[in-house]
């Protein structure tokens, strides 16, 4: 008879609980079973890395979509320097190593009985389950705009369908049009993105539209990497001359767009400004992923609070949050970030699995930002935890510098294609 290693410890019975007394799991030979829910950058490092660490956990990987389109490298897909295909990845990857990969919609958590059930009504019992949704949307925050309306006035900010959508709009708006970006207010996914976004916008018509403006309207006063975005505008694009074509407006907290006119194609702002655009780019206030608060993970911010350390939920025991949804207290909201806390958490659940200590953690995050031609900029840190666990600090890091050469700058967006296949390859190869 072939004995499986779980058929093994079952029939070792009683003998082996002296031998592993520090491993409760192993020892009465339990199942020991995750399932993740999210296959985007954090739910499918977490599986793969999982299963690369102890191949003896069962490790069920539910994700909705087929395919997951990384928002990292999107903006180049506006600008037209490279195509929707590049920036697209399937789970065969994650199936070699041995996660089961299903395909389907989580709807629910059964927390007491420890299961997921998927739209189709299919259970999945767990030991440990990590949740990693991503984001979704404040709708109710701004008058005219919804999911429906967002089809046609998209936020592109999930990556794919919407990204197209956003990339036709440019290409068939006139020379001379206006393409209006309302950010968001924090916290939000990619903290740089949307003023990435209007580089890479305005890179694009600079060379077929050379007529048109992008105007962003901003619920804050500043954003990430400013001095640098601003200093690459100036040079790039006219910025803050009389032939400027990228224009920023830091509205304020509390200020921003508070309305959204989709026939008329206009926004209108807290102080009553009605600003008519050829291209609409709406970017809602944001949340963790709908799975997190219907599981009752979240708080009143509609975010979901962890231990640090393991990235276990403070509200529910035995389901861990990483990536976008999680409260990572001092780190980003963005992709290195989210494949980093998945790391960090699927060392602690194979810890806790095995009955051993959850070792001390480090962090790590860079997020590149494509100006232009041949001009990058980045913002890179390693962070520890806090002594006392409260957050994630920062011990080094830094900022592509102000007085950078060309070949710098030019350098910064090889690091920048050379980060993003290596990050693309570490999660989905
Ligand atoms: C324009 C833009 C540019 C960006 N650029 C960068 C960058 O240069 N560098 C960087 O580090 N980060 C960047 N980011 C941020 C990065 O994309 C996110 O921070 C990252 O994707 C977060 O990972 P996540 O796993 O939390 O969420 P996601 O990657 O969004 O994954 C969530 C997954 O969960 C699935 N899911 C959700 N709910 C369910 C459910 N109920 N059932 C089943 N599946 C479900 C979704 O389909 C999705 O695949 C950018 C973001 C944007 C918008």
């Amino acid at each position: 008879m072939k004995m499986t290693r779980r058929g093994f410890l079952q029939a070792a019975g009683a003998a082996t609980v002296v031998g592993l007394a520090g491993a409760p799991y192993l020892a009465f030979g339990a199942s020991r079973k995750v399932v993740v829910v999210g296959g985007g950058t954090g739910g499918a490092t977490a599986a793969k890395y999982i299963k690369l660490a102890d191949p003896g956990i069962d490790v069920t990987l539910i994700e909705s979509d087929e395919y997951y389109y990384t928002c990292y490298m999107s903006n180049e897909v506006l600008s037209g320097e490279r195509s929707i295909d590049t920036i697209k990845f399937g789970y065969e990857g994650l199936s070699k190593h041995g996660v089961n990969v299903v395909h389907g919609r989580v709807t629910g958590v059964d927390v007491r009985a420890k299961k997921v059930v998927t739209e189709d009504g299919h259970y999945f019992a767990y030991d440990r389950c990590v949740i990693a949704p991503g984001i979704d949307f404040k709708w109710d925050a701004l008058e005219g705009y919804d999911a429906k309306v967002a089809e046609d006035i998209p936020h592109a900010w999930k990556a794919g369908t919407q990204t197209i959508t956003l990339r036709k709009q440019l290409e068939t708006m006139k020379n001379g049009g206006i393409v209006v970006i309302a950010a968001p207010p924090n916290p939000y996914r990619c903290p740089p993105g949307p003023y990435e976004r209007a580089s890479q916008i305005a890179w694009y018509l600079r060379q077929h539209k050379p007529k048109s403006k992008i105007i962003i309207l901003d619920p804050k006063s500043t954003f990430s990497k400013r001095d640098l975005f601003m200093q690459g505008w100036k040079r790039l694009y006219g910025y803050a001359s009389d032939n400027a074509m990228i224009e920023w407006h830091g509205l304020g907290e509390e200020a921003g767009v508070v309305k959204v006119n989709a026939q008329a194609r206009s926004v209108t702002t807290s102080f009553g400004d009605e600003i008519k655009a050829d291209v609409l780019n709406v970017i809602p206030a944001q949340k963790a992923g709908n799975i997190a608060s219907t599981t009752g993970l979240v708080n009143d911010k509609g975010w979901c609070p962890v231990n640090l350390k393991t990235f276990e939920s403070t509200l529910h025991k035995d389901i861990h949050v990483i990536g976008d949804a999680s409260i990572a207290t001092g780190m980003p909201k963005s992709g290195y970030a989210a494949n980093s806390e998945a790391k960090v958490c699927a060392a602690a659940v194979v810890a806790l699995l095995n009955g051993k200590e959850v070792g001390v953690p480090s962090y790590i995050n860079t997020c590149y930002s494509i100006v232009g031609k041949h001009y990058g900029i980045s913002v890179a840190a390693v962070y520890r935890l806090a002594e006392d666990g409260s957050k994630i600090v920062k011990v080094s890091g830094g900022l592509t510098p102000m007085d950078a050469t060309a070949e710098q700058l030019k350098r910064e967006v090889l690091f920048a294609h050379s980060w993003y296949n290596n990050i693309t390859s570490d999660i989905f190869s």
